[in-house]
């Protein structure tokens, strides 16, 4: 703290995105920041929101999570990968896993060696090669930094949780940390009359909430980007059709107590099944245009594994972003800052980012402006390259025996996608833009399994004589067979979770 420094943050709203905000920064700025969150029971939240990555596991360490409160707390379960059924063509499956995928060797990334050995008939599919991907179809856990007496990493995971519950958990962290937080509607957002800043907001009991700083978690609503700064929204739905999504709890049944999301392509849309301690969180994202309300329910009721616990709750958006995520003093987090459908579980994950940028370059009280171009900047970056690879899955099919899926595999991309899978068709070269958040790893696995095959493979991996190539291959399979022979079966790991 200096004479510079802030006073007072106001979050505006209590959802994922405003107890994730107010944990880290509360955890990070240890009482030298007057933090206040205002959220209404009445209005709640949205309720859905229950896939992660990785990632995740850093923002719980930096917020002070301790893993075992936190998996016995939420409800969560683990998280491997994410199976796609139906997406290439009818029929099909394969899997996106976390973690590493073979190995490179010596300069020759690892995709052009699986190439060429494809291409002599010496290897597997890609899964054989990823070990969270064995181990996820094996329904096999436990926790393995690295692979004993091999130069490899071990399972790379993520959490399936209760989204409500994780809010809560974090709640009474920040509480404990000095965070006030404030119940009631925000009937007004307050703006300074000469500098057009937000001041405060005013709650429907006439009452005000001051600050410096605000940070608008306030869902789809968007009390202060939309409906207050009017900061204009890109939408993407020339590229990204679906606009709805139902999502209904239902029964636990061992055989959904999977460690991995699946993702099941519809006529026109894709369903969720994300398997919690508890219950099964399912969901079906669709597009109006080509299917109603009605169908889409049926189509996700009769693909439920086991009763549902609810009616189907709907929800409606326009995918795409803010313009500019931090306007003025205010930053605009999850909902409030732009949606892109779950496919990949990203939008907590750009919660995380969104706070960790900013707490890069957080505000002062003097001038702010090219703090906010470099977070607008990044911010804009991580959203555009995670829609590209969302993208990818729908457009690169074989699929068109419906008006949609005809629709997304002949639509124009962007320029941006365009180019990688051009790179990747052309050449089997793959590349990662600036920190970008999926790696060539997770490219590789998606385009390969959407169906999308290199024309050629780089000739460097010609250096490698045939029979050597078939022996690594082979080897890594033993290693990686192996090791999952070894990892508990995964119901066994649950039982560890609730204790
Ligand atoms: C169908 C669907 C599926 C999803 N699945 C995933 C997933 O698997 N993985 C993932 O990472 N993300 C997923 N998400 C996204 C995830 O749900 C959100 O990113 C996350 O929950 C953050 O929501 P939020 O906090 O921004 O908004 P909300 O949860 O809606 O919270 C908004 C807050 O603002 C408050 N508020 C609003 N208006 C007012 C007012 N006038 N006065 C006072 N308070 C107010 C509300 O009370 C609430 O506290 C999904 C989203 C959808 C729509």
């Amino acid at each position: 703290m200096n004479e510079q420094s802030i006073n007072k943050l106001v979050i505006v709203g209590g959802g994922t995105a405003g107890w994730m905000c107010a944990a880290l920064i509360s955890r990070l700025s240890e009482n030298s920041l007057d933090i206040e969150l205002v959220e209404s029971d009445a209005i709640g939240t949205v309720g859905v929101g229950e896939a992660t990555i990785p990632p995740i596991q850093v923002f719980n360490d930096l917020a002070g999570v301790d893993e075992q409160a936190f998996l016995r707390y939420t409800k969560a379960t683990i998280k491997l990968a994410i199976e796609f059924q139906n997406w290439g063509a009818i029929g099909d499956r394969y899997l996106h896993g976390f973690g590493f995928v073979g190995r490179t060797v010596g300069s020759i990334p690892f995709q052009h060696v699986f190439l060429k050995g494809l291409s002599e008939g010496a290897a597997g599919t890609i899964s054989d090669y990823s070990l969270n991907n064995l181990a996820a179809y094996a329904g096999r856990f436990n926790r393995l930094a690295k692979i004993e007496g091999a130069p490899l990493p071990g399972l790379v995971y993520a959490y399936h949780f209760d989204a409500g519950l994780y809010a809560a958990f974090l709640r009474k962290q920040s509480e404990a940390r000095g965070v006030k937080r404030r119940e009631g509607r925000i009937q007004e957002v307050l703006q300074d009359p000469e500098t057009g800043d937000v001041a405060g907001l005013r709650m429907e009991d006439g009452s005000d909430v001051r600050g410096d700083f605000f940070i608008d978690c306030s869902g789809f609503n968007g009390l202060v980007f939309d409906k207050t700064l009017g900061v204009d929204y890109d939408d993407w739905s020339e590229w990204l059709l679906c606009n709805r999504a139902l999502a209904v709890p239902s029964s636990s049944e061992p055989r959904s107590l999977r460690p991995y999301t699946q993702s099941i392509a519809h006529q026109a849309g894709w369903q969720w099944r994300i398997p919690l301690q508890h219950r099964t969180g399912n969901g079906h994202v669709f597009c109006d245009r080509f299917i109603s309300e009605d169908e889409a329910t049926r189509v996700l009721l009769d693909n439920l594994e086991g009763e549902p616990l609810k009616d189907p709750l709907s929800l409606r958006f326009t995918p795409g972003c803010r313009k500019k995520l931090w306007h003025r003093n205010c930053v605009a987090l999850g909902l409030a800052s732009g949606f892109i459908e779950p496919l990949e579980s990203t939008s907590i994950h750009l919660i995380q980012m969104g706070i960790t940028n900013l707490l890069k370059v957080f505000p002062t009280k003097g001038e702010n402006s090219a703090k906010a171009r470099e977070y607008n900047r990044r911010m804009r970056f991580e959203y555009e390259a995670i829609r590209d690879f969302i993208i990818l899955h729908y457009h690169q099919t074989s699929r068109d025996d419906t008006p949609f899926w005809k629709h997304v595999k002949e639509m124009d991309i962007p320029e941006t996608l365009r180019d990688k899978m051009t790179s990747f068709s052309e050449s089997g070269h793959l590349y990662r833009v600036d920190e970008e958040l999926f790696t060539e790893v997770g490219w590789l696995q998606v385009m390969l399994g959407q169906g999308l095959r290199p024309k050629q493979y780089n000739p460097l991996a010609d250096t490698l004589c045939s029979e050597d190539v078939k022996e690594y291959l082979k080897n890594l399979r033993t290693i990686l067979g192996a090791t999952v022979a070894k990892l508990q079966p995964y119901p066994e790991f649950l039982k560890t979770c609730t204790q």
